[in-house]
Order: C-alpha cells, then sequence, then structure tokens
C-alpha cells in the first residue's frame, strides 16, 4: 500500500542542514501491522508523517496506493489523507464544547453537510464496536484516558481508511487501557485494514506483525513476527527486546 524509495528528509539550511531521514527505504503492504521503534530522536515520527504525506520529503519518494505522493498535487494529497488514512497520537486532539459524538463525527460532517444523520448513524456504530456506545453525549473531560483514545480512534475510522497511523498511540495510557487499544488495533487490522504504529514499548510492539527499528535516521533492522493471535506474548516480547540490542 506504501513504497518509500530512498527517502531524505532534512530540517536546517546551509551548515546546519541535517538528514533526519537519511535514504530510508520501505514498504508496507496491504492489511500489514507493523510497527517502528528507536530511540527518541531517530526519526519515528518523521518516518510517519513522510509515508503519511504530512510532510513533503526533499529527497526518494512515496508511493502511496500506486500514486506518487511527492508529485501529487495539493488537492489530490489532502483528498488521499482525507479518505484513504487515519491518523491516531499520543492524545486526541477533541474540542471541549462538544460531546464525544459530535467530536467524532465534527471532520466528517465538514466534508459532508447533507449527511449528518448517516454520519451519525456510522459513528455510532463504530463507537458500540469500540465499547464506548454509552458515552456519545458526555463530555470530553468525563470520561478516561483509554476512553478519550477510542473515540480517538473512532473519528480515524470514520471514513474506513486503508490505513491507520498511530505515532504512540498507547503512549499516554496505563498498560490495561493500552492493550485494550491494542486489541482494537488487531481488530481493525483484522478486517483487513493496515496499521502502523510508533512506540517505545516492547509489548506493544511485540502485538505487531513487523517491527523497524530506527537509528540516527535510518531503519537498521527489521523482526518479522507471525500474526498475534493471543499468546506467547512473553516469546514475542524477547523476541523484541533481544532484536533492539
Ligand atoms: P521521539 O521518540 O522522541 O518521538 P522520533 O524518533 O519520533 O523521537 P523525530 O520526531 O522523527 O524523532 O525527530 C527526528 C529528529 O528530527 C530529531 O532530532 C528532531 O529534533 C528533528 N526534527 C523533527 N522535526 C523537526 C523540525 N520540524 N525542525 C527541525 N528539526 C526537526
Ligand atoms: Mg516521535
Amino acid at each position: 500500500i506504501i513504497i518509500g524509495e530512498h527517502i531524505v528528509k532534512s530540517f536546517g539550511e546551509g551548515d546546519e542542514q541535517r538528514n533526519v531521514l537519511d535514504g530510508v527505504s520501505v514498504e508496507i503492504n496491504e492489511g500489514e501491522f507493523v510497527s517502528v521503534m528507536g530511540p527518541s530522536g531517530s526519526g519515528k515520527s518523521t518516518l510517519m508523517f513522510s509515508l503519511s504525506g504530512t510532510d513533503s520529503v526533499n529527497g526518494g519518494k512515496v508511493i502511496f496506493d500506486d500514486k506518487d505522493l511527492s508529485a501529487a498535487v495539493e488537492n489530490e494529497l489532502s483528498d488521499i489523507r482525507r479518505n484513504k488514512m487515519g491518523f491516531v497520537y499520543q492524545q486526541p486532539i477533541m474540542l471541549k464544547n462538544l460531546n464525544i459524538l459530535d467530536n467524532i463525527i465534527l471532520p466528517s460532517v465538514r466534508d459532508n453537510r447533507k449527511n449528518v444523520a448517516k454520519i451519525s448513524k456510522k459513528a455510532s456504530a463504530l463507537m458500540k464496536k469500540l465499547g464506548i456506545a454509552e458515552l456519545e453525549k458526555r463530555d470530553i473531560t468525563q470520561v478516561s484516558g483509554g476512553q478519550l483514545q477510542r473515540a480517538g480512534i473512532c473519528r480515524a475510522l470514520m471514513n474506513s481508511p486503508k490505513i491507520i497511523f498511530g505515532d504512540e498511540p498507547t503512549g499516554a495510557l496505563n498498560s490495561k487501557s493500552a492493550q485494550e487499544v491494542m486489541d482494537i488495533f488487531s481488530e481493525i487490522n483484522a478486517e483487513g485494514t493496515a496499521v502502523m504504529l510508533v512506540t517505545h514499548d516492547a509489548k506493544i510492539a511485540a502485538r505487531t506483525e513487523r517491527v523497524m527499528f530506527m537509528l540516527d535516521g535510518k531503519i537498521v533492522s527489521e523482526l518479522k513476527l507471525p500474526k498475534f493471535d493471543g499468546t506467547d506474548i512473553e516469546g514475542r516480547m524477547e523476541a523484541v527486546t533481544v532484536k533492539m540490542r
């Protein structure tokens, strides 16, 4: 679904210029569940921003669904990002004066004002599926971190994306909520949506089927695992931590 070829991303000018991504090549397949680990500053978020067309690249290219993102004009790019990609961050950014349901439907309603009823129905169905059906009318300050994150995932799923990008989506959660959020990603993935997560947590990465390790703007190694079926999390974590060293 995504092919990144020799991606170079640099920040700064002249003598100060530095390659944060130093010729990274990476491929993510349809329906794949991958994660990216690596020390702080190694370029994980930058890689995700480059692959999702959030940031333009300085060299190389990014092909999404056979479309060259670096050559796409602005409208095409925002269409692809809106309709084919979903984004989840450490904490969802939500408006305090709207309830959970309204926050979830807001971006879709903005794109399609005529279909509020249909959009609300889809949101309700997703909230039910993610176990937060009873929170529709709740204020965003009246739910737990895990519940808010699930609402953020609902919002990311509203357009039935082909891939979900999660930049440390469990980073602000306790381990129980983190595992529940991972259960949701696993379920979404089992239905065919590709998922790419950035994480610092070996237990999170261990649930994916491919872990890429970054160092200084490069992918330095990779670990392949079978699809997670709920078993042998210890063995998988062990494999991740061994590879990290
Ligand atoms: P973390 O685990 O802390 O989130 P990361 O691996 O996601 O780290 P990035 O956010 O990708 O790291 O950043 C990689 C490097 O690029 C860092 O040295 C960072 O300071 C630099 N960087 C990122 N964004 C910018 C920017 N907009 N301008 C200048 N430098 C940047
Ligand atoms: Mg980051």
